[in-house]
């Protein structure tokens, strides 16, 4: 049973290996980041003459939301712009996806070897007193 157990857990680790070879991938990647976020918004533009109050047609604009240390600033961009900043954003996306992926990869990866652990124990040459004392 624990036999079974354990080379089911190893099994896991092994997956775990691979998994990890994705998820460093952007660690490897050579676009340049910018903190941000690039997203399209909609608005009315307050004009009651304006498609955007009468149907709804809302107007779109592109803009990128940029984390500063100190707070957040958010610009519309032009569509030069776009092109310019939206594959740093969409790079820096991809490493922090990749930062929190790893995050999540290594407490499973701690589980597993919690579990590992857990199966190999044993009691061997241990006092009949010290059998019965739970190991932490
Ligand atoms: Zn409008």
């Amino acid at each position: 049973m624990a036999k079974d157990s354990l080379s089911q857990l190893r099994r896991e680790v092994h997956a775990k290996l691979s998994e990890l070879d994705r998820i460093l991938k952007p660690a490897f990647e050579h676009e340049p980041v910018l903190p941000g976020v690039v997203t399209v918004s909609r608005h009315r533009c307050g004009n009651p003459g304006c498609a955007c109050a009468r149907q709804a047609k809302l107007h779109e604009a592109v803009r990128i939301l940029i984390k500063f240390k100190d707070g957040y600033a958010t610009r519309s961009l032009s569509e030069e712009e776009v092109r310019s900043f939206k594959p740093r954003a969409d790079a820096y996306r991809r490493l922090r996806k990749a930062r929190s992926d790893l995050g999540k990869w290594s407490k499973e990866v701690v589980g597993l070897l919690d579990q590992i652990e857990r199966e190999r124990r044993s009691l061997e040459g241990l006092s009949e007193e010290d059998r019965k004392r739970p190991l932490r």
